[in-house]
């Protein structure tokens, strides 16, 4: 599988871009960076749309893409996410009043976008992957999404502070090859990190140390950072070791492979 980092801060500044993967072309995992980071063409070909959660900077790009791509597709984009998480973006954010609602237009029939609500454990196939929903721990309803392919894995977990119940469903998965876990905040801001349901570099460690080692090293792609403690967050997470991971910062505009 292909997965292209569009955004993969916590924040909006300058050049730093929130939460936004597109895999195989196609499937978008959150919103945060779609309409700043493709082009028009590559937008048009967004057929899916995985919402982590609520929260703005994983949303936000959605009301523009509708914009963009209105007109130019046979189909709508799919956009999953909980119950919880489809109510949110229809009452707050495409309800005719901040944005117009891109599931009724251009008409009923055949809109912009059309919700799927996804369950936890849910297990979905598209495009020759399947995605299951795990449930997890943030301020607001919030699932992660793993992704197989015939022989990967990739557990793209979303905001969360300190979990048990991710790291069963991560010790599940025969072909784990990668870890997308954010840090949000550096270690001395703790209070802020627990209080908002995010995690420090040190509480990162602290989660890998639930997940059973493997034969070969795990890729860990830390990501979430706020931009506003940038260097602090770098300095902390590069001297970051845990035995049986290889830790990495995410860079925006990567693209990550796994064959
Ligand atoms: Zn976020
Ligand atoms: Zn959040």
């Amino acid at each position: 599988m292909e997965i292209k980092v569009l955004g993969c801060y916590g924040n909006n500044l300058l050049d730093k871009k929130t939460t936004s993967l597109v895999i195989n072309k196609t499937i978008a995992i959150d919103a945060g960076a779609i309409t700043s980071s493709l082009a028009l063409n590559e937008q048009i070909i967004l057929d899916h749309i995985l919402i982590t959660h609520s929260h703005l900077d994983h949303i936000k790009d959605l009301a523009f893409l509708g914009d963009n791509v209105i007109n130019r597709r046979d189909t709508p984009i799919k956009l999953y996410g909980e119950a919880n998480t489809l109510k949110a973006i229809s009452n707050h954010y495409f309800n005719n009043i901040i944005w117009p609602d891109f599931t009724k237009i251009p008409d009923e029939k055949n809109p912009v976008f059309e919700y799927r609500e996804i369950k936890a454990n849910d297990k979905i196939k598209i495009n020759g992957l399947e995605i299951k929903a795990v449930k997890t721990k943030h301020t607001v309803p919030s699932v992660s999404y793993f992704i197989r392919d015939y022989k990967n894995t990739v557990c793209h977990i979303t905001d969360t502070g300190l979990s048990k119940e991710i790291w069963k469903e991560v010790n599940k998965e025969e072909n784990l090859k990668a870890i997308f876990i954010e840090a949000s905040f550096p270690s001395e801001m703790k209070d802020l990190a627990t209080a908002s349901k995010h995690l420090t570099p040190y509480d990162l460690i602290e989660e890998l140390g639930k997940v059973n080692i493997r034969e070969k090293e795990i890729d860990v792609y830390v990501y979430h950072l706020k931009p506003l403690y940038l260097a602090k967050l770098e300095h902390e997470i590069t001297k970051l070791s845990k035995k049986g991971f290889n830790i990495m910062l995410m860079k925006q505009g990567e693209i990550i492979n796994y064959v």
